[in-house]
């Protein structure tokens, strides 16, 4: 059967932009990527949820290394000073301390997200540090920040699919849908 082009997630429609087979291709060459670039080493993936889940786990089912994952999360509660939202890391389960690490990430938008994580687990002493995201938002970026793998670069546009929801819904698709 043909899968829908076009879905309805709640009250907003989207449009298939990225279908599953082409994810699958880049999801194929950056693995193939982190396994010359890991060579020899035992590196630990991180992947943030919600959002990353398929993507981790496709990801790292083409990865040939010897490697652990674990499963984080950002809670997000009112801090009692100025700045707002605190953001803190949660289930980091694993000892990185002298590991090699890759956060494995569904979308880079402005950045802050991923700028906090690195904050936090630069302070357990890694060997080193690399992002790797499904999607990235370059003209969204308010952070300098050096992601070294990244499977596509999309416009400004609110996408779902693939892990991504709106308001929790639409994560059970196969393609990538844009907001139309
Ligand atoms: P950042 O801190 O980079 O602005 O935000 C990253 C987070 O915002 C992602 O992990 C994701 O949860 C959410 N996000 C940003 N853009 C989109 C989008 O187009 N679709 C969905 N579903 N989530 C998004």
């Amino acid at each position: 059967m043909q899968r829908r082009r076009i879905i309805k997630v709640k009250d907003k429609s989207f449009t298939v932009t990225i279908s599953e087979r082409a994810i699958k291709r880049q999801i194929k060459r950056i693995a193939d990527q982190i396994n010359r670039d890991y060579e020899g080493k035992r590196p630990v993936f991180l992947a943030v949820l919600n959002g990353s889940f398929i993507f981790a786990a496709d990801l790292l089912r083409e990865i040939d290394l010897p490697c652990e994952i674990s499963f984080v999360k950002l809670a997000s509660y009112e801090g009692t000073n100025t700045t707002g939202s605190v953001r803190e890391v949660i289930g980091l389960n694993v000892d990185i301390t002298g590991r090699p690490v890759i956060i494995v990430e569904d979308i880079v938008d402005t950045g802050l997200t991923m700028a906090h994580m690195l904050d936090t687990l630069k302070k357990q002493n890694p060997e080193s540090i690399d992002i790797c995201t499904l999607l990235l938002k370059p003209s969204k970026l308010q952070v300098k920040l050096d992601i070294r793998y990244c499977c596509k670069q999309i416009p400004d546009d609110f996408v779902v699919g693939y892990g991504l929801d709106y308001d929790g819904f639409g994560r059970n698709t196969k393609d990538i849908y844009t907001i139309i």
